[in-house]
């Protein structure tokens, strides 16, 4: 994408398809006499006009709102002209159509993805993690995603990150201070009590990893893979927990032959659910590929449910299927069908109930996809798995890039510490880790970062934001 231009932009703002208003958004350095123009009048700032949208051979196309918001105080910090008509595909084509043709003189074209944002970014109206915020919002699939991303657009991640990066700071001058007077060097870290200080900040930096670890969960979800043989019901508990029917259930064994993905929500988390193909051995060759595909989804997956037959604890086949998960990913035994145990039923599904201490890893839970039992217990076991802290609300949402930028610090931090605790104190190497952890979290706010990765970011929004 053309990353940096300042071309004036335009683009329909509002999602594709009918809808009440249609909006249609412009942007670049200075619009202001060509809004008046188009708009036929001289428009005052931030105020809404009512007027018909001409075409440019006379004809009134639509009639609605412009609203002029000259630069720097508008959403790209430039001069935005905003088009509010009617929300019609083929008339706010030809607005934009027109808008287009007239505009050809100052060069305006259409936007790409997230190129407004991207203005706004780069015109100081937004840092990198305001902006991806913006995205996430839009994108947001639970009211609890939503409000965390919202609060992250305010800059309250921001803001933490800001607070960390500002103590490095003055832990780096006060090295690098040190380091033009060598004589200093030999009782800098006494004088200064920087391992102190380090653990300070390491401390900090460690509560704000594991609230963005939790804003992570909460916009990407969870992968959750349904293994088992064919008929122990994982179309029927797939159902149960979405609440509606997405998979085939029938009596016939080897129905699911492809993989069916799910998001359902608990708690506000999404979780990915892909049903497999029964995993059993088959002359069946359309069969034998969705088995194939099963495998390669349970190799993704970051939890696994396999699920058994209640009645078949046993099963020969399921140790064999056992066997071949792989290791280091936590597995959830589920044993289904618990209502067609004889007697006592209701206890047994309830034993999953009394163990919240047992460990994430191998942990086995009755339910019955049929009468819904033991699922509450099934929906509060892979919460915690996915390292969701139940009752607790990520106050901001946060993607892998930022977990990863804050590792990266935290790894160099540990590092500094490492020299810090030398005798020898190689205080050259305390500071180059210093300036290392200052630039992982510089990323996330967007200070020190690629244009491939800003391309990358900003590529993945919709058109018009
Ligand atoms: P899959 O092949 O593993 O996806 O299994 P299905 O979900 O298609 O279920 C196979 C059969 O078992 C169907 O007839 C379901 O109605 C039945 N079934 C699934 N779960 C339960 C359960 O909890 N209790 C009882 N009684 N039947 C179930």
């Amino acid at each position: 994408m053309s990353a940096f231009s300042s071309d004036p932009i335009i683009a329909i703002a509002t999602a594709p398809g009918r809808g009440g208003i249609g909006v249609i958004r412009v942007s670049g350095p200075d619009l202001r006499a060509w809004a008046d123009a188009l708009c036929g009048q001289a428009l005052r700032p931030r105020h809404a006009h009512y007027l018909p949208f001409r075409h440019r051979d006379g004809d009134v196309m639509d009639e609605g709102l412009a609203l002029f918001f000259p630069g720097p105080h508008s959403y790209t910090g430039e001069d935005v002209l905003e088009l509010q008509g009617h929300g019609g595909p083929a008339v706010l084509r030809r607005v934009l159509d027109d808008c287009l043709a007239r505009g050809a003189g100052i060069g305006l074209r259409l936007a790409q993805p997230g190129e407004f944002t991207q203005r706004a970014f780069l015109n100081d109206r937004l840092d990198l993690a305001q902006a991806e915020a913006v995205a996430d919002l839009i994108e947001a699939s639970s009211t609890a995603a939503a409000r965390s991303a919202m609060a992250s657009l305010s800059g309250a991640f921001s803001a933490e990150v800001d607070a960390l990066s500002e103590r490095i700071v003055q832990l780096r001058m006060l090295v690098e201070a040190t380091l033009d007077f060598p004589e200093e060097e030999i009782d800098f870290l006494e004088k200064y009590q920087a391992a102190e200080r380090l653990d300070t900040v390491t401390a900090a930096l460690d509560g704000v990893l594991r609230t963005a670890r939790q804003g992570m969960v909460l916009r990407e979800g969870l992968h959750v893979v349904l293994a088992g043989q064919p008929n122990v019901g994982k179309s029927s508990l797939l159902n149960a927990l979405a609440g509606e029917d997405v998979a085939i259930v029938t009596p016939i064994a080897g129905t699911t032959r492809d993989r069916v993905i799910q998001q359902i929500h608990i708690d506000g988390i999404p979780l990915h659910i892909v049903d497999t193909a029964g995993l059993r051995d088959t002359d069946d060759t359309v069969e034998r590929i969705g088995i194939e595909r099963s495998w390669a989804e349970i190799a993704r997956a970051q939890v696994i449910l396999h699920l058994q037959d209640a009645r078949h604890p046993d099963d020969p086949l399921d140790a064999e299927i056992v066997r071949r998960l792989p290791a280091g990913t936590p597995v959830l035994r589920v044993l289904n069908k618990v209502d067609l145990l004889s007697g006592g039923s209701d206890l047994r599904a309830a034993r999953g109930a009394d163990d919240q201490d047992m460990p994430a890893a191998s942990e086995e839970i009755q339910v019955s996809a049929r009468t819904g039992a033991g699922l509450d217990v099934l929906r509060a076991r892979l919460l915690r798995i996915a390292g969701w802290t139940p009752g607790t609300e990520s106050p901001w949402l946060a993607r892998e890039r930022h977990v990863q930028a804050l590792e990266a610090a935290r790894e160099h931090l540990l590092l500094a510490r490492e020299h810090a605790s030398h005798s020898d104190q190689v205080l050259d190497l305390f500071a180059e880790e210093l300036r290392l952890a200052h630039e992982s979290l510089c990323e996330i706010t967007g200070q020190f970062t690629s244009d491939d990765l800003l391309g990358e970011i900003f590529s993945r929004f919709c058109i018009g934001k």
